[in-house]
């Protein structure tokens, strides 16, 4: 029997014992648990073989939650918040003391968000206390954007993936931290940095080196399909060296002619970086499931989403 379900009341029930659900946002597909149980946040790790010294984001259903979990708010904070949430946009404060060090690495910050997704706000707000929700996918592979995606990884483990759909942006959060009160980018991602820009003036984006401890969202490898992919800005060239085997084709518009080619997904034909990026991960689970030899990628433009693309399609590439 199928563990998708629309049934909100189920999965507040089970949230309330102790046991994980998946749940919808506009990102990705999260494996949720209750942020005060110790049972639950373990089984979260434990699910994903994520390892404990990579934090995880709480999720709450409104700005007025934030006070509960954040001991200081920066001014920069609060106008984010009040552009961006409920949104796509992840905020990395000074951490209250009721917040688990397990939620947080043991580090004295905390990463939060309010969700966009009507479901997911109507679960939040049914239940006492917030969510700890990573990405419902094993450490390191593609995230899920669809309730089968999770289906596929977890129907013997967890209880229910909570049905809202496919996520209509389709990448990870963009993460921000503060240094003193000033916002900095932790991870790129479904908030373009010109619209963070737009709100708080100019924002350096630090690399995984300068943010401790280094974090999924940070590794080189993460977001990976099993068949080796290729990221490249000169398609036919990766090709040729390829010549004869089964080749698969990931491209942002325009469709690449050669009849040597296996698959071929074409991300947004219009050329509209929020429709490729809603698409991505479903293409790269397409792809992956299709036993090709590798996957040739194409370099996305490096502005807005373009950016917060080609940093998962990099991180897609990487051999250990
Ligand atoms: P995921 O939920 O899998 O998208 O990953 C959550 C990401 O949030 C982690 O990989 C970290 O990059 C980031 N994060 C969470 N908490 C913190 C924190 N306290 N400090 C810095 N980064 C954090
Ligand atoms: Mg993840």
């Amino acid at each position: 029997m199928s563990i998708i379900s629309k049934d909100i009341q189920q999965a507040a029930k089970l949230l309330s014992n102790d046991q994980l659900v998946a749940i919808p946002t506009e990102t990705v597909y999260g494996l949720a648990g209750n942020i005060y149980s110790e049972k639950a946040v373990k089984l979260i790790f434990e699910t994903k073989k994520r390892p404990f010294f990579n934090p995880l984001i709480v999720h709450i259903p409104s700005i007025d939650a934030l006070e509960s979990i954040v001991s200081h708010i920066p001014e920069k904070a609060r106008l984010l918040a009040d552009a961006f949430w409920p949104g796509s946009m992840t905020m990395v404060l000074k951490k209250q003391t009721c917040i688990p060090d397990l939620i947080t690495a043991g580090k004295n910050t905390v990463a939060v968000r309010v969700p966009k997704h009507p479901i997911t706000l109507e679960l939040l707000k049914a239940l006492s206390f917030p969510l700890a929700a990573p990405s419902a996918n094993p450490f390191g592979s593609i995230s899920p954007t669809k309730p089968e995606h999770v289906e596929r990884y977890f129907k013997d483990t967890i209880g229910q993936v909570l049905d809202g759909g496919p996520c209509a942006n389709g990448i990870e959060s963009t993460i921000i931290g503060f240094e003193g009160n000033e916002p900095v980018i932790y991870r790129l991602g479904a908030l373009a940095i010109e619209d963070i820009e737009a709100v708080v003036g100019k924002v350096a984006i630090r690399n995984k080196k300068e943010i401790s401890p280094d974090a999924p969202g940070m590794l080189d490898r993460h977001y990976a399909p099993t068949t080796q992919t290729f990221l490249t800005d000169n398609i036919s060239e990766v090709i040729r060296i390829h010549g004869g085997k089964r080749i698969g084709i990931l491209v942002f518009k325009t469709e690449v002619n050669d009849a040597s080619v296996t698959s071929q997904i074409i991300l947004s034909k219009e050329g509209d970086l929020s429709e490729a990026a809603s698409k991505l991960y479903d293409a790269m689970h397409d792809l992956d499931r299709q036993e090709l030899d590798l996957i040739i990628a194409e370099q996305f433009p490096d502005y807005g989403l373009g950016k917060s693309i080609n940093d998962r399609l990099k991180r897609a590439t990487f051999r250990s």
